[in-house]
């Protein structure tokens, strides 16, 4: 099937590279494994109350990047969404990230924001100089008191380790601020489409060139059969895991309606480890210019991935980090592959820095193709 090219899964990843290669005249059949497009950011519509449903967790769009926003709102029409993360600790509710209102909240008092800095500073441990684990970096930038209030236990629930023995990269991406900016992203576009994810990946896939295969992996005789291959499923899969597994933390979402609403708010955080699951989501809440009488709720329960499980979060321990490397050596030596998205490369990603990167490599591909170039296996590093 000379020109032809095949796709491994119909996340964006793969939905945005074939719509890229079939704009530019390729063939392109997308495999995917599951029953449905979008991957992890599929929606669907509750069949009783009709709510839209995030069915892997609820997804934000958020962006500095113009030119993602842009290509985005080309597939869907974007309504402004702010994320506001309510947090349940010690039985009472607080405001997430940790801000002016949830340090008065917490201690009790009414701080202005530079007695409120001062407050957390006496708080911190100023002797952990170069934090290297997660609870060093809490304990150094806003005390044991918060640290265990807000993350001790949520992160352990989470993560199903220590605090101390995860990296202190995975706080670094959650700030305190001196200001009552409750909104979790800090981004300057911030949206939600009006009619959920899917419709977008219909629209990417929407091409004469383009046909799609669901319920159906990635065929084994690939690298014979098409000219070039792009696969965004998990990279330790890919090489039937013969170093053994990359570790991923798998979720699980347990469904409840009631009548009416149930926490008032989208998102509710559960930060003592004495309740089993991490959040619950009410999904009307992401589409407040919807109007529903009755309520969907997921409650969401994190666990160590097997092979059977849909892998969401990359734990990236140490030992990861050096079966990742032998993957990626096993890959270089693969021509006519090309690992993309959060799971070839074994990385978190966002949807826009997914996308970003999926531009990016469909336009590498091209450039190869035009100059007669190979074609990278790993144009964007799984170590960055
Ligand atoms: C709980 C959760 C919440 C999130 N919330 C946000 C958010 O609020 N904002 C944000 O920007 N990002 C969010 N994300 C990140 C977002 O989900 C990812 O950026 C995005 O899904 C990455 O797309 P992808 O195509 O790389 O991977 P995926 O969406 O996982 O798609 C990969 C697809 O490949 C398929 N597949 C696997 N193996 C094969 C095979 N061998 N053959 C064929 N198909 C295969 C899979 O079934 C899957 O559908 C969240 C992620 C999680 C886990």
């Amino acid at each position: 099937m000379a020109g032809t090219i095949a796709i491994a899964g119909a996340g964006f990843s793969g939905a945005v590279i074939a719509n890229q290669l079939a704009n530019e005249g390729f063939m392109v059949h997308v495999f995917e494994t599951r029953d449905h497009i979008g991957g992890n950011c599929y929606t669907q519509r509750d069949p009783d109350t009709r709510i839209m449903l995030h069915k892997y967790g609820p997804h934000i769009f958020h962006t500095d990047n113009k030119e993602v926003w842009d290509f985005v709102n080309r597939y869907a029409e974007f309504r402004p969404y702010t994320n506001r993360v309510k947090a349940v600790s010690g039985g009472q509710v607080y405001s997430l990230p940790i801000n002016l209102h949830t340090i008065n909240q917490f201690y009790g008092r009414c701080l202005d924001p530079q007695a409120a800095r001062r407050l957390i500073e006496e708080e911190s441990d100023q002797s952990i100089t170069a934090p290297v684990t997660f609870e060093e970096q809490a304990l150094r930038y806003i005390g044991e008191k918060l640290y265990k209030a807000f993350f001790y236990g949520y992160t352990k629930k989470q993560w199903g380790c220590e605090p101390s023995e995860l990296p202190a990269s995975i706080l670094k991406r959650l700030p305190v601020r001196f200001d009552y900016n409750d909104n979790y992203f800090s981004h300057c576009y911030q949206g939600i489409p009006s009619n959920g994810y899917t419709p977008i990946f219909e629209a990417l896939l929407d091409h004469s060139n383009i046909s799609v295969y669901l319920g159906q992996a990635l065929p084994d005789n690939h690298l014979k059969e098409y000219y070039h291959t792009f696969y965004s499923g998990p990279l330790d899969a890919y090489f039937d895991y013969r170093f053994g597994e990359l570790g991923y933390r798998s979720l699980r979402f347990e469904e409840h309606s009631y009548e009416g609403n149930y926490q008032g708010c989208a998102v509710m955080n559960y930060c003592d480890a004495d309740i089993p699951y991490t959040r619950i989501t009410e999904h009307k809440y992401f589409a407040p210019w919807e109007s529903h009488g009755d309520t969907v709720v997921y409650r969401e329960y994190s666990f160590t991935c097997g092979r059977m499980d849909i892998p969401f979060y990359p734990v990236r321990l140490v030992g990861d980090k050096l079966l990742l490397e032998k993957y990626v050596g096993l890959g270089k030596d693969v021509e006519g592959v090309t690992f993309v998205g959060r799971l070839g490369t074994y990385r978190y990603l966002d949807m826009d820095k997914t996308i970003e990167e999926a531009l990016f490599v469909a336009d590498q591909f091209l450039g190869c193709v035009r100059g007669g170039a190979r074609m990278k296996t790993f144009p964007v590093s799984p170590r960055s």
